[in-house]
């Protein structure tokens, strides 16, 4: 007998003929004799129809009832895929996130899984119950609803899979596993058989959502092997997994696209000790993470300061940059929404020469401008305009032969 955590993300959902599929194949793990939690995310694309109608009443929502709303979402599915199990003869039960125990700070819209407490889940299991718990939502200290950000039900199953002990933890999408770009962006694309934790955080960090980032951490953290797979066949997916060997280094492993990010700057900044410092300390503090941040060579006493930050948090973003605008003198706060960063990531390109040349004269070669550029150890990115993002993602994914087996092994 294993306990085992599924996840079923929106797609997998999308529809009550795939609910009663997900229940057939639950009840046919429950029936072998497994424990069984299923995790999932809100039906299709509800959870962006919920936010349209926020979005005709305000640009600028309170992110409390932000959480109020979109948590409604998954609370559809899971009564929906428990009753299913019902009708199949299962005994089940649906919980929310407060019920299953998933405490969060109160970081509305984006919370961070402070602990779980699976008393309640334990005690459904021990009773023979299927346990589905609904993914992306939380409960913070004062009892308020929150949420884990966008893609937050990857987070749900591996941190309950965590705290459960769990024997296997796999995540069903749309897709069959990992692959060395969207798939849906290139046909080239190949699937991955592994990724390494470190490659897989960074990959979900620079856009790639088939993983949500902290679900990554989190996964290494408990070193908890995660197997991403379809929904919609049985063929073996990517395990996300410590790196094995040194021969599995790819240089370039894959490449990550992120078309929902935004440019901002402030410009004319008076030059003096302490502003970047104070601009990026607020930023912070409002929980919002900022990317690719560039500082122009003074000219005239005055800096630049340019960054981006996702989509989602251009509104707060203006806000501060506006104050800190007035309070310190500069002369401007402009945005550019028309941007998107295309990122190559390899955990064996610290080493190799030539590795973001080759990536800028893909980009050359195809007359894509780069804005800005940043690196680590394990990634280059670029910012480009979003309209060039395809044709940037076939010339790199060529570039650097991903299409080919084991083509940039070290
Ligand atoms: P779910 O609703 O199951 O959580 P998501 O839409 O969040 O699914 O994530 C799956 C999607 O991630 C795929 O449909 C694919 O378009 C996208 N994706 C982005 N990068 C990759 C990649 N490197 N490998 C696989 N899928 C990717
Ligand atoms: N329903 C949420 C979203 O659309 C969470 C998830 O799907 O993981 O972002
Ligand atoms: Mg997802």
């Amino acid at each position: 007998m294993a306990l085992i955590v599924q996840k079923y993300g929106g797609t997998s959902v999308a529809d009550v003929d795939k609910i009663m599929g997900v229940a057939r194949k639950a009840a046919h793990l429950h029936g072998e004799g497994n424990q069984v939690v299923l995790v999932v995310s809100a039906m299709g694309k509800s959870t962006d129809h919920l936010l349209d109608l926020m979005y005709e009443i305000t640009n600028n929502p309170p992110e409390r009832e932000l959480d109020m709303l979109m948590s409604t979402g998954e609370q559809v599915s899971i009564s929906l895929l428990s009753t299913a199990l019902h009708t199949l003869g299962i005994e089940s039960v649906s919980l929310t996130g407060s019920l299953a125990g998933i405490k969060t700070d109160s970081n509305h819209i984006r919370a961070r899984i402070l602990e779980i407490e699976p008393g309640r889940i334990e005690e459904e299991l021990e009773k023979g119950k299927v346990v589905v718990v609904a993914g992306f939502q939380g409960i913070d200290s004062r009892g308020e609803i929150t949420t884990l950000g966008r893609g937050g039900s990857d987070t749900t199953a591996v941190a309950l899979a965590a705290a459960l002990k769990a024997d296997l933890c796999e995540i069903f999408t749309d897709v069959k596993g990992i692959y060395t770009l969207d798939p849906n962006m290139v046909s080239t694309a190949r699937k991955l058989p592994f990724i390494s934790y470190d490659e897989m955080l960074e990959m979900a960090n620079l856009g790639a959502r088939v993983m949500h980032p902290r679900a990554v951490e989190l996964g290494k953290q408990y070193k908890l092997k995660i197997h991403v797979r379809s929904s919609f066949d049985e063929e073996e997916g990517t395990i996300i997994r410590e790196v094995a060997s040194l021969e599995e280094k790819y240089i370039v492993s894959g490449i990550a696209c992120d078309v929902n990010l935004a440019k901002v700057a402030i410009v004319g900044i008076p030059d003096r000790p302490g502003i970047a410092a104070n601009i990026f300390n607020t930023i912070a503090d409002a929980g919002i993470s900022v990317d690719l941040i560039v500082q122009s060579i003074r000219k005239d006493e005055e800096n630049d300061i340019l960054f981006s930050v996702n989509k989602e948090d251009l509104n707060k973003t203006l806000a501060i940059l506006e104050k800190i605008s007035d309070e310190v003198g500069a002369k401007e706060v402009f945005y550019d929404e028309d941007v998107a960063k295309i990122s190559i990531i390899g955990a064996g390109m610290a080493n190799v020469p030539g590795v973001a040349a080759t990536m800028f004269k893909a980009l050359a070669d195809r007359d894509i401008n780069i804005e800005i550029i940043s690196t680590s150890e394990i990634k280059v990115s670029c910012l480009i305009k979003k309209d060039r993002i395809n044709d940037a993602a076939e010339g790199v994914h060529e570039a650097f032969k991903l299409g080919e087996d084991q083509a940039s092994l070290t």
